[in-house]
């Protein structure tokens, strides 16, 4: 029932040989602990005057002045791992362990003495309960993930499998899921009273408490518990019990052989030369590699490799398709979308992600164009300029070229770029943008002695002017041998509002009423979330020689700051629907988002700048965006058209990566291979086939299952759309906001924060994206005025007036089975039962290279 750990959110890079994935980002649950009471008084850090002890921080040199930092051995007390006093050293992780089991254990007999009439008591329980847990596992995970040590990994692990096993007994506890059922049926039956005018029957508990979000994720909660099969008959129970373990093993098993070097074999390239197959040497070979001979042995072994995994993808797709089944699903694919996704339903995916390539493809045909063009020359085609056919591209060209491409449109040097992307440098920048438009102050400082878990972490401690205490992120930014292979966000603690504190909450809002003060801090004593957020900066800045990052390594820090501010703004009431618990097509949307500012001259002149010879004492006063020399634009266009070059093409990629994820999980899965033989029979890799040929340009290699590497299917199982969905939203949402006009507007920040960061997933997708798009309309967003408490109270009535209003004309039409022409507000189309973006502004950003 409770979304455990990271979730895991990586998109695969450039198809099916690529590397690993580009970002995992999370939202777990969690929380507890300490409560919101405020920062320590900490020494502020201008962004320039300690840039010379940054250097030397980010260096490593030990004796920087600034920042002594710790790795997680501190013989004394010490502020803790993570901050939590608890933990000092590895072997207090199975004392945490113990004390949340037995704190859950309290709240489980609590759940079992609830009756009907204690309301909506049993829902903040659980929700405490599903906080305990998390609070312990997620931190655990995240240690198991980081740390440099390996004594504090294997105690993290261990606390790790302990803690899932306890989880998935009270995940079927039918005594627990009974008085949930309970509380909700007796809410339900009471608005049922009230809506058929026959209140009197109805009796006050059956009401009181219940708020929209604790229906809501008294219905998640049901509905979670329900997926694990726990409403089902026994022997029914069982099997689906029996399913998940299995579809558990065989995921691991599969992901395992990806980077097994016996499993993946390796190729021979002639002259007793071999090339592994593990997924990074082949994505070397593949962008790097100039024989064509070379790459085309490796791609078809690799296209082979691992063949343990055949019969494992097999079986996963048998055991969900049973799993789904048993629970009255047509498809697993189904299942993952029923409920809480803006989807609805698997055949809005797949004809909306037909549609899209159906439109990119003329684009992608362009591009494989130029890429042939780059072929012929290097093969001294004469004929390509009469007959560019005769040159075609294989599967084995198209990284080796697109790289080339790029490498012609962006002349500079190479490490242009790093005088300008030196890491203090950076995060002084995302400090000024944040600042700007979310009015989010970040206070950045080391970690005290035990808190970090490798040199160099650093803390960021968040707070805005109306809502007090953010929370706080951890950033470890360094590259050292052994780090998680990708850049991602895990939550340690989730934020929450404190249980208990509705009376106290509603007293303070009255109170900020009364004294006029801005409203936006609704909402008593909260849990502060904390975070994680890991990414690397591989290049160096060739002035000071300090850690510097890539265009690349730049997007995707941005994209993980996404994240990290969707959880720092929720203001959700349970954890249950904190932040990154949101939908599943949402979750990618605000990180998206994020990127955008990679692509404008204005928030690149601000982080990406060289202020290497700023002043130490100096401070911001030195001039606009702290003083330096920002980015030139010409820089700034050569990375853009760069990354174009290929971009309908790496589109196509994704496309079908989605639509193979859609139908390996969907209506009519593949059989499995030995079955396969009969005419009608279908395998994984004429679902792979088809993919490519309704979404690819490229045409597919016979022979080959690229399906056997692809461990996004394991994770994500008839969801990944979600990156396309997420693509086109962030398209959308950048204009219609007004951050494409006003890129560091704070009119948008609020604008973004009220209407899709703040909720969290305690509003529906469709209403939420209804919601931002109203509201953009009504001339909130860019330009609009932000701190003007009396004003936004008014804009907020006549919005959920008028939402309210779509909302009813919506249900409506539905039910006289009419399709909503434009739902959302232009943001969605309609389709098959459910809804997707609409894709024609992305399709314009893609033209010009700003798409994210
Ligand atoms: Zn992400």
């Amino acid at each position: 029932m409770w979304t455990l750990g990271r979730r895991s959110c990586r998109r695969a890079l450039w198809g099916a040989f690529g590397g690993s994935g580009k970002c995992a980002a999370g939202p777990g649950p969690a929380t507890c602990g300490t409560p919101a009471t405020g920062f320590p008084a900490k020494t502020y850090l201008g962004p320039v005057r300690r840039l010379a002890d940054w250097a030397s921080f980010l260096r490593g040199d030990s004796n920087s002045s600034a920042f002594k930092t710790d790795s997680g051995r501190s013989g004394g007390k010490g502020a803790g791992l993570f901050g939590r006093p608890e933990l000092q050293q590895p072997s207090d992780w199975q004392r945490v362990a113990a004390a949340t089991e037995a704190r859950c254990d309290e709240l489980l007999a609590d759940i079992l003495k609830c009756t009907p009439s204690d309301g909506v008591r049993v829902v903040q329980l659980m929700d405490d309960m599903s906080d305990e847990l998390c609070r312990a596992y997620d931190a655990a995970e995240c240690c198991r993930n980081v740390h440099v040590d390996p004594e504090w990994r294997h105690a993290a692990e261990r606390v790790c499998v302990k803690l899932g096993s306890y989880i998935s007994r009270v995940n079927a506890h039918t005594g627990m899921y009974q008085r949930l059922s309970e509380a909700l049926a007796a809410y339900e039956a009471g608005a049922k009273a009230l809506s058929n005018h026959t209140a009197p029957e109805l009796r006050p508990w059956q009401m009181g408490g219940w708020c929209r979000e604790s229906v809501l994720v008294a219905q998640r909660l049901k509905q979670d518990m329900e997926q694990a099969g726990i409403h089902l008959p026994a022997a029914q129970r069982a099997r689906v019990a029996e399913l998940a373990a299995a579809n558990g093993h065989f995921a691991a098993a599969f992901n395992a052989a990806l980077t097994d070097t016996r499993k993946v074999g390796r190729a021979s390239i002639g002259l007793g030369r071999w090339v592994p197959l593990d997924p990074s040497s082949v994505a070397g070979v593949m962008a790097g590699e100039p024989h064509e001979s070379v790459r085309k042995t490796v791609y078809t072994a690799a296209g082979r490799s691992p063949a343990c995994n055949r019969e494992l993808l097999d079986r996963m797709v048998a055991v969900r398709a049973e799993m789904a089944q048993l629970q009255g699903y047509p498809s697993y694919a189904a299942l993952r979308t029923r409920g809480n996704s803006l989807a609805g339903t698997p055949a809005a995916v797949v004809g909306f992600l037909t549609r899209l390539a159906a439109d990119v493809r003329p684009l992608a045909e362009q591009e494989l164009k130029v890429l042939a063009q780059l072929k012929a020359f290097d093969s001294r085609d004469v004929t390509f300029a009469t007959s560019p056919a005769s040159t075609s591209l294989a599967a084995w060209d198209v990284e080796y070229y697109a790289a080339r491409a790029r490498q012609a449109l962006v002349t500079s040097a190479p490490g242009a770029l790093l005088r300008y992307t030196a890491l203090p440098s950076v995060l002084a920048g995302v400090r000024t943008l944040l600042r700007a438009v979310f009015r989010i102050e970040l206070v950045l400082g080391p970690v005290a002695p035990g808190e970090g878990w490798a040199p160099g972490v650093l803390r960021a401690e968040a707070r805005h002017p109306d809502l007090g205490p953010l929370g706080t992120v951890y950033l470890d930014l360094g590259d050292r041998p052994g780090k998680y292979p990708s850049a991602v966000t895990f939550p340690i603690t989730c934020g929450r509002q404190l249980p208990g504190s509705d009376v106290e909450a509603a007293l303070a809002a009255n109170a900020r009423r009364q004294h006029g003060g801005a409203g936006g801090g609704a909402g008593g004593p909260r849990q502060l979330p904390v975070m994680a957020l890991l990414a690397s900066a591989t290049g160096r800045c060739p002035v000071t020689g300090v850690p510097a990052l890539t265009y690349r390594e730049l997007r995707v820090l941005l994209h993980e700051l996404g994240h990290c501010v969707h959880n720092l703004l929720s203001r959700t009431k349970y954890q249950h629907l904190w932040g990154t618990r949101c939908a599943q097509d949402l979750v990618e949307v605000p990180s998206h988002l994020f990127e955008y500012w990679a692509t404008d001259p204005l928030t690149m002149g601000l982080l990406a700048r060289d202020r290497s010879n700023t002043q130490p004492d100096t401070g911001a006063a030195a001039g606009p965006g702290g003083g330096g020399e920002p980015l030139p634009p010409a820089l700034l266009e050569e990375l853009i058209a760069g990354r174009a070059a290929t971009a309908a093409l790496e589109l196509q990629q994704q496309l079908a990566l989605s639509l193979a994820d859609q139908w390996l999980f969907g209506e009519n899965p593949p059989k499995p291979t030995e079955a396969a033989g009969s005419p009608s029979s279908w395998t994984s890799s004429d679902v792979w086939r088809k993919a490519m040929e309704v979404a690819s340009s490229v045409p597919y290699v016979p022979g080959t299952s690229p399906e056997l590497r692809v461990g996004h299917l394991t994770i994500y199982g008839g969801s990944y759309y979600g990156y396309v969905y997420a693509r086109c939203l962030a398209a959308q949402l950048w204009r219609a906001s007004g951050l494409a006009d006003a890129p560091l507007d704070p009119g948008a920040g609020e604008l973004l924060r009220e209407r899709l960061l703040g909720p969290g997933g305690a509003v529906e997708p469709l209403e939420l994206l209804t919601g931002f798009a109203e509201a953009a309309a009504a001339g909130e967003g860019a330009g609009s005025p932000v701190g003007s408490a009396a004003a936004r109270q008014a804009r907020g009535r006549q919005l959920r007036l008028a939402m309210q209003r779509q909302r009813d004309q919506h249900h409506h039409q539905q039910s006289r089975g009419v399709q909503e022409a434009v739902p959302g507000g232009g943001l969605l189309q309609s389709l098959d039962g459910g809804y997707a973006p609409r894709s024609d502004y992305y399709l314009e950003t893609l033209k010009t290279g700003i798409a994210a």
